[in-house]
């Protein structure tokens, strides 16, 4: 029987090492892969857990409260992480589900959160989304404002800040986004660099990132549905 799940892991993995040597990185660090499991259904995750991969993440709280819980029982060493926007008055659900939220983009969130963390007395590690493109439509702190944001976040609401995560512009090179994150993270000390996905990883881990997040590469093409919806919603 060929273990699909830990063969592509390894090619992801070979894909990094080489590019870093074509890059004459030779003691880079590896990062670690994030497996994206949003859209996918427990079938196509729980061969990943049973391969051993212990790292995953979803975008959305209600479409991973229906799907985690039950694997997360299964396999209670896994880790989930948050990666889509957080609304406010979802952040309960999220701090009980998920190990890290990477999403912390707005003041507002940043309070929710630390109220939610409070009342469940669970401490998650946060990441700092940066808008690293200064897109109007994406989500993230403008780079400029990521400093302020990181005090606000960790003094004021004593949350435990430690990486950044970024989503370049699809239309744009995303190698100076990608150094411009190592760079803020590095300034504010920060060990986790979440940046890279199935069509940049290679590249996101000779610019500093420590985990890449990968969903396609690992489990297919996604359908273009969207699975909270109601039928005939669009
Ligand atoms: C979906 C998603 C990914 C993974 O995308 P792929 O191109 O399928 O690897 C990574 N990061 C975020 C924030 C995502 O929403």
């Amino acid at each position: 029987m060929t273990d699909l799940p830990t063969i592509k892991l390894q090619k992801i993995n070979e894909n990094m090492r080489e590019f870093l040597r074509s890059r004459a990185l030779l003691d880079a660090q590896l990062p670690a892969i994030l497996a994206v499991s949003k859209t996918y259904t427990a079938e196509a995750i729980i061969p990943f857990l049973q391969a051993g991969h212990l790292l995953f993440g979803e975008n959305r709280v209600q479409e991973a409260a229906v799907k985690w819980p039950p694997l997360k029982k299964e396999y209670p060493h896994c880790k989930l992480h948050l990666i889509g926007a957080l609304q406010t008055n979802k952040t309960d659900e999220a701090v009980t589900l998920f190990d890290v939220i990477e999403s912390l983009d707005r003041p507002k969130l940043a309070d929710a959160l630390a109220k939610s963390m409070k009342k469940a007395h669970r401490r998650l590690p946060c990441y700092i989304q940066v808008n690293t493109g200064e897109e109007p439509q994406k989500s993230g702190i403008a780079p400029q404002q990521l400093e302020e944001f990181y005090h606000y976040s960790t003094e004021t609401c004593g949350l435990t800040i430690t990486g950044l995560m970024c989503i370049p512009p699809a239309d744009e090179n995303p190698a100076p986004h990608f150094a411009l994150l190592t760079t803020l993270a590095r300034r504010l000390n920060l060990p986790d660099i979440s940046m890279g996905m199935s069509s940049d990883y290679a590249l996101a881990a000779s610019l500093g990132s420590t985990q890449v997040r990968i969903g396609s590469a690992l489990f297919g093409e996604r359908v273009p549905v969207e699975p909270s919806a109601a039928p005939g919603q669009s």
